[in-house]
């Protein structure tokens, strides 16, 4: 029989998963609790559980759906861990730690169908989708690996892939992260970034607490179809009704992410069409001067332009706040991926001002 990866089981599918094997229900949550509380590294560290159990389980089972295959780290601390998986693919995982927080950016697809123009994902085309153990397992293993030195607050699906193109893969997921017997995130700490598949979203209001931010880059659809091929199926009008319409939590926001490229989408008209597109939205928007990698043909915009954009928005009282690009030396993804993961997520202490919590 082939193995299970067994972090792909919901609490109720573990529990009806043990009973196959003779075991009785309650064992399920002593494997949930060894999986993300304690975080195995093996069956053999579980002695509560008898030995004929666990050899059912080394056997029978997948533990680590991925492994890390290499790790780098900038000068400011930020690190790129490359994970292969069993199939022989690879994806990446950025660690972003700060003062007062340490996020995690975790991929959902082993590339991306969607073909942003300015990025690398994009760039290289999709090959699947990644199952729920692969994606709460990038958590597991940067927490392993970084524990002495770092404890994981906060969490950002913005890796590789879209992840509401990996829609129930990430809905699991999600709820591993934020189950109190699981990974225990609470809902304020964890966001999903999505270029706008306008289904998925309405899906999603429905279906998980979690953070929202909206990578919006454009503010018409003649530029956005451009610059992001999705908009040509969702364009801004159905996009911003669906952000309209998000039911959102008392004192929560949408994140807008705008990606600020020198002569593309960066003038002082083109930052009061957005003040204009996020009316009746509760938005705060992160403004992401453009992070160059090889092969892109944008330019990041001077200094006094950035400051310009984020002057209009803040005299029409949005909150826009420039962010700073992370890691670059390692090139962390798509070389927007770091500023934009730790952009998204306040520090604890701002928790009580900011409206990211409910
Ligand atoms: S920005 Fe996101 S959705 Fe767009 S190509 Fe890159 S990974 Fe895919």
């Amino acid at each position: 029989m082939k193995p299970v990866l067994i972090k792909n089981f919901s609490p109720p599918e573990l529990e009806a998963w043990v009973q196959t094997l003779g075991e009785r229900p309650f064992r399920a949550r002593q494997l949930y609790r060894h999986l993300y509380v304690r975080n195995i590294s093996s069956w053999d560290e579980c002695t509560d559980l008898s030995r004929s159990f666990r050899n059912q389980l080394e056997y029978g089972t997948v533990l680590n759906a991925l492994s890390i295959n290499k790790i780098d780290e900038a000068g400011d601390g930020t690190r790129k861990y490359l994970f292969r998986l069993h199939d022989g693919n690879f994806i990446e995982s950025v660690l972003i730690p700060d003062e007062s927080r340490c996020t995690l950016c975790v991929s959902s697809q082993v590339g991306c169908a969607l073909g942003c123009r300015f990025c690398m994902t994009g760039a290289l085309g999709f090959k699947r989708n990644l199952d729920t153990a692969e994606i709460v397992d990038q958590i597991c293993q940067v927490q392993k690996e970084a524990g002495q030195r770092y404890r994981i607050t906060s969490l950002v699906l913005m890796g590789m892939g879209e992840p509401l193109a990996n829609y129930d893969q990430v809905i699991r997921a999600l709820g591993i992260m934020m189950d109190q017997n699981g990974l225990a995130f609470s809902h304020r700490r964890v966001t999903l970034s999505t270029v706008g598949m306008v289904p998925g979203l309405y899906r999603l209001g429905q279906d998980s607490p979690v953070n929202l931010a909206i990578s919006l880059h454009a503010t018409d659809d003649a530029l956005r179809n451009k610059l992001m091929p999705v908009n040509r199926t969702y364009p801004l009008t159905e996009l911003m009704r669906a952000c309209r319409e998000y039911p959102l939590a008392p004192r929560k926001r949408i994140t807008f992410e705008y990606i600020l490229l020198d002569g593309v989408n960066d003038s002082p008209k083109q930052a009061r069409e957005l003040v204009r597109l996020l009316n009746g939205v509760r938005a705060k928007i992160n403004l992401l001067p453009f992070n160059p990698h090889p092969g892109s043909d944008f330019r990041t915009p001077s200094e006094e332009k950035v400051l310009a954009f984020q002057e209009v928005l803040q005299k029409a009282q949005l909150t826009a706040i420039i962010r700073k690009s992370r890691g670059n030396e390692i090139g962390a993804a798509c070389g927007q991926l770091a500023a934009r993961a730790a952009a998204v997520d306040p520090p604890p202490d701002s928790l009580d001002t900011d409206a990211q919590e409910d």
